[in-house]
């Protein structure tokens, strides 16, 4: 997940006799500030994923980025895969980014008023997706589909929500809920901290289930406000709706006066220019009622934004009665940062990111397949993930029947020789509009290895 590998979607932490690991040898000043952010920060991170608790070993410290490349703190030099889960879409530490950056903070911080650079970011938001004719801008993706979900629930009047297995939508306490034991039943939570009286609104469904869908609807009809779905699902590695899937939630939320959310805080303006939606609704004539977004509209600082309907939109406050507000929403320094970073996601940028990303992916296969190790290259336009295990996946509990232990050996093996991949098997890869033939020979150079390293812990 994103960032966030949180529930629903965590491997099993790895045995910590595992640690440290022996590529920790040339990460003695990570471990040093691993230990020290161990005593202040719980876990050492400040969000899960980052710890490497499934794969082992230490967590690299990052210094610095340029580019496809990062530095860490002992000075090793790695191509980047992750990209900051997904805002480096156009490398790191780009120019006309950091340049916009350096411009709005001479002017100041944050003003507690309007400005014309959330204008501006709004606008190309709206541009760019066409189901969003109103946006409203906030500080993440938890709190995009968070105020989503409470935009839905206060339109409709109705309290229940769908969502499915294996999708993440940040750390929304009614959205951290695990499927409970029947297709029809509510869900149980996630999390410790969040209670049952929360999640008892939301139903928790198999992903690509159409039937499961019309089952809910069925036995609660008139009281479920909305379905709420990744556009593609990619915080479980990456699984492409269906065919028909999403058209198909669409059809059934509105023949019962349900809204369709999807979420595009991963895949928006990064699947395609006009994110997953560019790819589906655009081309099979359906639309979200309300969208989520994060990620790449900040460039790399913290922005999120949550749109659609004009009439749902009106819903918010100040025009309506849903509250909704925040202190450094639309940020003059976060806002520069995106429109920046959308304004340099040209078609070429997309298509560089297309081919890019297919190299990457055919090349581990090319050397998975080699090595004899069971994979599925999975993608939803420039996003992809590979994942352990033979089968196509098509939902959470496919996903799991990963061999989560031969991908922490292939991450270290990469790692080891200078490619940094998501520390967990569940994440999908990221490349961006830097990496160049020169990086994806790096990554070329590195897979046969870790490939061969995988094999061998599959004995
Ligand atoms: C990353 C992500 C979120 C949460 O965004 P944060 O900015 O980490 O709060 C929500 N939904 C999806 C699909 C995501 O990938």
């Amino acid at each position: 997940m994103t960032e966030p590998t949180s529930a629903p979607v965590e491997d099993s932490p790895v045995d910590p006799a595992l640690l440290p690991h022996p590529s920790d040898a040339v990460a003695r000043r990570s471990a040093a500030l691993f230990a020290r952010a161990s005593r202040v920060i719980p876990g050492g991170v400040n969000s899960p994923v980052r710890a490497f608790r499934s794969v082992g070993g230490t967590p690299r410290f990052m210094v610095s980025g340029d580019g496809p490349r990062i530095t860490d703190a002992d000075g090793n030099t790695y191509v980047d895969l992750v990209g900051s889960w997904g805002p480096m879409i156009l490398g790191h530490s780009h120019p006309p980014v950091i340049a916009a950056v350096h411009e709005a903070a001479g002017r100041g911080l944050s003003f507690g008023t309007p400005g014309e650079g959330e204008v501006a970011l709004a606008e190309e938001i709206v541009n760019r997706v066409g189901p969003v004719e109103q946006v409203r801008l906030v500080s993440s993706g938890t709190e995009a589909t968070m105020s989503a979900m409470r935009l839905a629930r206060g339109f409709t009047g109705r309290s229940k929500i769908v969502k499915f297995a294996g999708c993440y939508h940040g750390h929304v306490d009614a959205l951290l809920a695990a499927a409970g034991s029947g297709v029809a039943t509510f869900a149980l939570p996630d999390s410790a901290g969040v209670t049952a009286a929360t999640t008892a609104e939301v139903l928790v469904l198999p992903y690509n289930d159409l039937d499961a869908v019309r089952a809910a609807f069925a036995a609660h009809p008139g009281e479920i406000a909305a379905v709420i779905t990744e556009a593609a699902a990619a915080n479980m590695g990456v699984v492409t709706p269906l065919p028909g899937f999403n058209a198909g939630l669409a059809e059934i939320a509105h023949a019962d006066g349900a809204l369709l959310v999807t979420d595009e805080v991963m895949t928006g303006f990064r699947a395609s220019r006009s994110g997953m939606y560019g790819l589906d609704g655009a081309v099979e004539g359906w639309a979200p009622d309300l969208m989520t977004f994060g990620k790449v509209i900040g460039g790399g600082l913290p922005v999120g934004a949550f749109g659609g309907r004009a009439d749902i939109m009106a819903y918010l406050a100040p025009l309506g009665p849903v509250y909704q507000a925040g202190t450094l929403s639309g940020n003059p320094v976060a806002t520069a940062a995106g429109l920046a970073n959308l304004q340099g996601c040209t078609d070429e940028v997309y298509r560089h990111l297309d081919e890019k990303a297919r190299q990457v992916g055919d090349l581990a296969s090319e050397a998975l397949a080699a090595a004899g190790v069971a994979h599925v290259v999975q993608r939803a336009g420039t996003l992809f993930s590979v994942f352990f295990t033979g089968d196509p996946v098509q939902n959470y509990d496919q996903a799991r029947t990963q061999d989560v232990a031969a991908y922490a050996a292939f991450f270290h093996s990469m790692l080891e020789q200078g490619v940094y991949l998501p520390p967990s098997a569940y994440e999908a890869w990221f490349v961006s509009a830097a990496h160049d033939d020169d990086a994806v020979q790096e990554i070329a150079d590195a897979l046969p290895a870790a490939a061969r390293a995988a094999a061998a812990v599959q004995g």
